[in-house]
């Protein structure tokens, strides 16, 4: 059996949020299999589906490693919320999490310093953007994210300051992506995921996407703009 429709695709990728968003857990083949009423065969196929239209990102053995803006794997970000501690994706998808999660209006992310190994942490909630002079870093422009988005995603992060952000490109040979302050993330974060947690949610298109990042201040050929 295979997932043929629509709607059934649908299925696996809210079975696939829902788990992540609330029991902060990334979901096996077998307890999709389980979930859905469908065997591992059907739902391996429907994963790599999801992953061909970047609903969702699979390591070579089908594991779930992402689910913007969940995910599976330690990459420099803890989100705690009341009862759930999840791994942050990167700053972007952590800054995010309070307004996807019904919920945790309010979380605590915390990293560290690439550069300096320094511990930074913020309450980041849904009304207004955390107090703090750190800087975000982007590595990867926008028209490569999905390139190797684990890649992306693991080279979008919190710095103390503009000296790190400099510093860490010096050490690690990087040329300099995109800079950005705490309040300008938060924007960004704010609504980029909206529905991901409803039925018939449609990724944006490039179109939409601009218009977005337009729309939070952020400008300039690294945004596509
Ligand atoms: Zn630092
Ligand atoms: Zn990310």
């Amino acid at each position: 059996m295979v997932l043929v429709t629509d709607a059934e695709l649908e299925d696996l990728r809210l079975a696939i949020y829902l788990r992540f968003a609330n029991r902060a857990a990334a979901s096996s083949v077998a307890e999709l299999a389980v979930a859905l009423g469908q065997d591992d065969r059907a739902v391996r196929d429907g994963l790599r589906a999801l992953a061909a239209s970047r609903h969702i990102v699979l390591d070579d053995a089908d594991n779930i490693v992402m689910a913007h803006p969940f995910t599976s794997i330690p990459l420099g970000f803890s989100v705690a919320g009341k009862r759930h501690l999840w791994w942050g994706g990167c700053a972007w998808d952590s800054f995010a999490m309070p307004n996807l999660l019904p919920d945790d209006d309010e979380v605590l992310v915390a990293t560290t310093c690439p550069n300096c190994d320094r511990a930074h942490a913020w309450v980041v909630g849904r009304d207004e953007p955390p107090a703090g002079d750190q800087v975000a870093h982007f590595l990867v422009p926008v028209a490569q994210i999905w390139d190797d988005v684990v890649h992306t995603c693991a080279n979008q992060r919190l710095f103390c300051s503009l000296t790190c952000v400099d510093a860490w490109l010096a050490t690690t040979g990087n040329a300099r992506g995109y800079t950005m302050d705490l309040a300008t993330l938060w924007r960004l974060a704010q609504r980029w995921y909206d529905r991901r947690l409803d039925r018939g949610y449609q990724r944006r298109d490039p179109m939409t996407a601009a218009a977005y990042f337009r729309s939070v201040g952020l400008d300039g050929p690294f945004w596509g703009l």
